[in-house]
């Protein structure tokens, strides 16, 4: 979706932009800033004003899904010396630890977490579990042997989910019979239509539905018409968490709640400070699952960083509700906004709708710093223009959570250090809950120095673009909002 992608910068629908009448694309709009800002902070204009970054804070998981939050793991309570210890304990740090555990069952694996798992973005998410990068999805490619290969790949990855899902024997509401990616404007019809036959001449098996077939499919009207992809659906994101912890813990993976990491040495043998007892974990190899935090760790300060977002649940929707709203297929959809909206109706009839607002927070600070009761009107007034006969629900909780954000939305994971053993998988900007399962299967084939599909695409060894430390970074911010906020009014 690049469901953020477009949350925080663009999506198809401005690849013509009306005011210069030239294809003037996101990427273009960033990589312009990039260079703007860039400069300014070489030409050293920005040196003296630099200004660091706010301290790590794990604030509280309000979310819907935090009522499933599996049982607490002990604190790290002693010194310990392994051979990989896992940073975060999100579907990322989750996935590696049970790809790496069950392919390498004699190592000696830790997963350390601040808090508790699922206590970031895994937590706390959508719900919609998608195929292909956000940065690729809907998006004519330039590459186009290169979005196959990824939606491949990624769809292999959703599938191999589901196996594991099956095999743990372990309820998390996992369905993928498709999703839809709908749009507002009719004069985006022909981009979509060009979109669309050119992926199915390489073989991607997505269908253009008109206005009326979106419709009887969502019962919302306000879409001009749609993309249907029979690969991607929904989850529950904290039954997940549990799914994917009982796979790692089964596996042998040792897991440590509230014992963040506070400081890394690097060296062939890496020391981790941990927790307020300051214990020491010397290890062969660490990787960072900490996404939108990893800069707290001093790691990917100026290639990714946070973003909040908000989600919203209704309570359960009666009979009647269900039948006059019309949302016959519940398949999960997202639309093409910039800052778009997001929704998926839950087994037990809930709405789970996020979206209409990304806010970056000065100096990369990790609590929300806008008002929640706003977003949260703007979730429910979006809600009733695309369900009016919902008119007068309240939502039942309402939450914020922190994306891992690129500059251009391209998610990395490899391998660095000077000793090769600081592996990493985070940037999913927005566009993480398949593709964290997946980065899990790679950084195992990179630490056991094996192929992967992904490492012969275009996107391995990607250099992330460079972003401008503050003040220019939350200028650029207000910039970027502004300019994306005037687009999804036009
Ligand atoms: C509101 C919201 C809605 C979203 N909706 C969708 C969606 O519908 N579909 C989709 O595909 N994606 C969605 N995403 C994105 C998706 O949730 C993420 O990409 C994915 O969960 C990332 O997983 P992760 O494990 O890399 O990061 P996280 O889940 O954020 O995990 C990082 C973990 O690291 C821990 N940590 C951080 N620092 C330290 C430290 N120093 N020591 C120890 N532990 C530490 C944190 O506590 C956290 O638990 C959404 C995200 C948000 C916030």
């Amino acid at each position: 979706m690049s469901y953020i992608t477009s949350f925080v910068v663009s999506s198809a629908n401005n690849n013509e932009s009306d005011f210069m009448n030239i294809r003037f694309s996101r990427r273009d709009f960033l990589k312009m800033t990039a260079l703007v800002a860039g400069g300014i902070t070489v030409a050293g204009i920005g040196g003296p004003l630099l200004i660091g970054e706010k301290e790590a804070v794990f604030e509280p998981n309000n979310s819907y899904w935090a009522k499933e939050q599996p049982a607490a793991n002990p604190t790290l309570q002693e010194d310990l010396t392994v051979d990989v210890a896992i940073i975060g304990g999100g579907y990322t740090g989750l996935a590696t630890a049970w790809h790496l555990a069950t392919s390498q069952p004699s190592l000696n694996i830790i997963l350390l977490e601040a808090r508790q798992v699922g206590h970031g973005a895994s937590g706390r998410h959508g719900g919609m579990v998608l195929p292909q990068l956000g940065v690729e999805a809907f998006e004519i490619a330039s590459d186009l042997t290169t979005h196959k290969q990824l939606y491949d790949l990624t769809v292999k990855g959703m599938k191999s989910l589901q196996k594991l899902v099956k095999s743990k024997g372990i309820e998390c509401d996992l369905r993928l019979d498709g999703y839809l990616y709908t749009f507002l404007d009719e004069e985006d019809l022909p981009y979509y239509e060009e979109y669309v036959e050119e992926v199915q001449q390489a073989g991607l098996p997505l269908e253009l539905w008109d206005e009326d077939e979106v419709a009887e499919a969502l019962g919302t009207e306000i879409y001009s018409g749609g993309v249907y992809d029979p690969n991607g659906g929904s989850v529950h994101a904290m039954k997940l968490v549990k799914v994917l912890k009982a796979a790692a813990e089964g596996a042998g993976v040792r897991i440590f709640g509230d014992s963040p990491v506070l400081n890394i040495t690097e060296g062939e043998t890496m020391l981790l400070q941990v927790g307020k007892a300051k214990r020491t974990v010397r290890t062969k190899a660490i990787v960072l699952a900490t996404n939108g935090y990893t800069s707290k760790l001093g790691y990917f300060k100026y290639q990714v960083m946070p973003v909040h977002v908000q989600t919203a649940v209704t309570p359960p929707l009666s009979p009647a509700q269900l039948e006059t709203i019309g949302w016959e297929s519940r398949l999960p959809f997202y639309d093409s906004r910039e800052y778009l909206y997001h929704l998926v109706l839950t087994p037990d009839n809930r709405i789970v709708i996020g979206g209409g607002a990304a806010e970056y927070c000065f100096a990369n600070d990790l609590r929300y710093c806008q008002d929640l009761t706003k977003t949260s009107s703007l979730m429910l007034n979006q809600l009733i223009s695309m369900y009016p006969p919902l008119k007068g629900i309240q939502f039942e909780y309402v939450w914020d959570g922190i994306l891992g954000v690129s500059f251009d939305d391209v998610p990395v994971v490899g391998v660095m250090g000077k000793y090769r053993n600081i592996y990493y998988g985070l940037g999913y900007s927005g566009q993480g809950v398949n593709l964290s399962f997946v980065f899990g299967e790679i950084i195992t084939a990179l630490y056991q120095g094996k192929q992967h599909d992904w490492l012969a695409t275009s996107y391995a060894n990607y250099a992330l673009p460079y972003i401008p430390p503050e003040p220019y970074r939350w200028i650029g911010g207000q910039g970027a909002a502004a300019y994306y906020h005037w687009l999804d009014n036009q």
